[in-house]
């Protein structure tokens, strides 16, 4: 036995004077006052902010914005040993990157939020003492049974025989013997689970930090939120803080537990199958459109939609679209939605982001000349997976030293070509018009007034301009490399292939 029947208890709603129709709690909250639409990412400070854990934060996000509601940002930073302060940071910056922005929290340097738990142990302490009160809690000073939330029902004698105020303690909710625990959960339809499998589980720990059952329902209640969505990791804690919801004289939130992300070997996605965490991802030079777009896909399907950017995802996200099968992670497809994103990002946007990259690698960035950076930036998006890549490939635009393909230079400038990379670097001297068309036409035609194929002035002038054999169309890079650069490198090209004529 595990105390006395609930019902036996736990006094009724209005014999503790709590009326639906006001919605009268005994702990402050909007319940009754407001009911427009309320999420929240409630994210523990114990490690970085996981794919799971961005995937969860999206769908809140989306789905408040979506419902013209609000997202509350809570941090669950009650579990001392292992939270820490740089992961709160790295959390606020991941959900930034993201673009997940939190609407309220106290106000900090004139920015909101978020919540933090540890800042409101006052209200989880009321919450425990109307539990209390009401006889739905009771204090356990048993040693062996010290702040330890076990999975099977464990009987003491402190449920029964009431332990004298000032002794100090757990405080432990009493949960039914018998009867289930149901509830309905959008993804998942109606969930019981016996009360016999529910031991009588610790909301606050002796030293009056609550657990996160309680906590989180205390929260949850007092910031009125209406929609609960999470991992379904955490679908066998939803029957326990559905009895503190009842034990409080709280109207439930509707539920809605999203499956799991799995790695492709269909085991739980860890480190093991290679980046899970967002900074990390950032780090890697993904775009956080991309991200965001594949986690958005991620168990939830919109028709056959692919491509969603924030935006789209606020104007169709609903529950309906998630499924209950786990989701397997795709590094895949999430390279397709980079490379997607890579192109759907407008030109100006593009150098906006790549720009501190450019300058951080050393290369030279002239702001004024927008039209020249945006050009550059998209010849090498079709060719760069990321923006760090992008960047690398795009130092043969800036004048600094070529990285020059010492297996390219050895195949292609050889002593043939230098008559016509001389020739070329003649007619390019004397252009008058340095665009791509007259650049065309300077290439052709001197390929044909030499007798060769255009391949044979276009390749050699390729590895002269960007020290390698593969580029972005030679038109363009010579248009966008202006004719002092290319007049430059011809000559150095042409350094190299008479030093290389040089006997030994
Ligand atoms: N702090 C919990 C976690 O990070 C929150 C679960 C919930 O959303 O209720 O898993």
């Amino acid at each position: 036995m595990t105390g006395a029947p609930f019902a036996a208890v736990v006094r009724s709603r209005q014999e503790r004077g709590i009326s639906r129709a006001t919605g009268a709690c005994p702990v402050p909250c909007y319940h009754g006052l407001m009911r427009s639409p309320r999420l929240r990412f409630a994210p523990s400070p114990t490690g970085f902010l996981h794919v799971g854990g961005a995937r969860t934060a999206l769908f809140n996000w989306a789905l408040a914005r979506r419902l013209g509601g609000t997202f509350v940002l809570r941090i669950e930073d009650t579990d001392r040993q292992r939270s820490e302060q740089v992961y709160v940071d790295a959390i606020l910056d991941a959900m930034r990157w993201l673009g997940l922005n939190w609407d309220e929290g106290p106000e900090v340097g004139g920015a909101h939020g978020p919540y933090f738990q540890m800042e409101r142990l006052d209200s989880y302490r009321v919450a425990a003492e109307a539990l209390l009160a009401s006889g739905a809690a009771y204090r356990c000073v048993c040693p062996a049974r010290e702040d330890a939330d076990t999975t099977a029902p464990v009987a003491c004698s402190c449920s029964v025989e009431a332990v004298p105020p000032g002794a100090g303690g757990a405080l432990r909710f009493r949960t039914p013997a018998d009867g289930h625990v149901t509830f309905r959960d959008l993804i998942h339809g109606a969930v019981s689970f016996p009360c016999a499998d529910i031991e009588d589980f610790v909301l606050l720990k002796a030293d009056g930090v609550p657990t996160y059952n309680f906590a989180a329902v205390v929260d949850d209640a007092a910031m009125a939120i209406t929609h609960v969505v999470r991992g379904d990791d955490h679908l066998s804690n939803t029957p326990k803080q559905v009895l503190v919801y009842r034990a409080l004289g709280h109207d439930l939130p509707d539920f809605a537990h999203i499956p799991m992300i799995l790695g492709p070997d269909r085991k739980r996605l860890s480190k093991r199958h290679g980046a899970v965490s967002i900074q990390q991802f950032r780090e890697d030079g993904y775009l956080p459109e991309a991200l965001v777009n594949y986690l958005a896909r991620l168990g939830w399907a919109h028709g056959d939609m692919e491509l969603f950017g924030l935006d789209e995802m606020v104007a169709v996200f609903d529950l309906e679209g998630v499924g209950k099968a786990p989701a397997v992670f795709d590094y895949d497809k999430l390279a397709w939605a980079q490379a997607s994103w890579l192109k759907r990002l407008a030109p100006d946007e593009l150098v906006r982001r790549t720009v501190p990259l450019m300058a951080a690698a050393g290369l030279p960035v002239d702001l004024d000349d927008a039209v020249r950076l945006e050009g550059l930036v998209q010849t090498l998006v079709p060719r760069s997976a990321t923006l760090p890549e992008l960047v690398e490939q795009a130092r043969f635009y800036f004048d600094v030293p070529l990285a020059w393909d010492e297996a390219a230079v050895a195949k292609v400038l050889i002593p043939g070509v230098e008559p016509v990379l001389g020739a070329l670097r003649e007619r390019l001297a004397v252009l008058s018009a340095w665009d791509h068309a007259s650049l065309e036409e300077a290439f052709r035609g001197l390929a044909q007034d030499l007798g060769l194929k255009a391949g044979a002035v276009i390749q050699p002038a390729r590895v002269a301009l960007t020290g390698r054999t593969a580029s972005p169309g030679m038109f363009e890079v010579a248009a966008l490399l202006g004719r002092d650069l290319v007049l430059r490198r011809l000559d150095e090209a042409l350094g190299r292939v008479s030093g290389a004529a040089l006997p030994g």
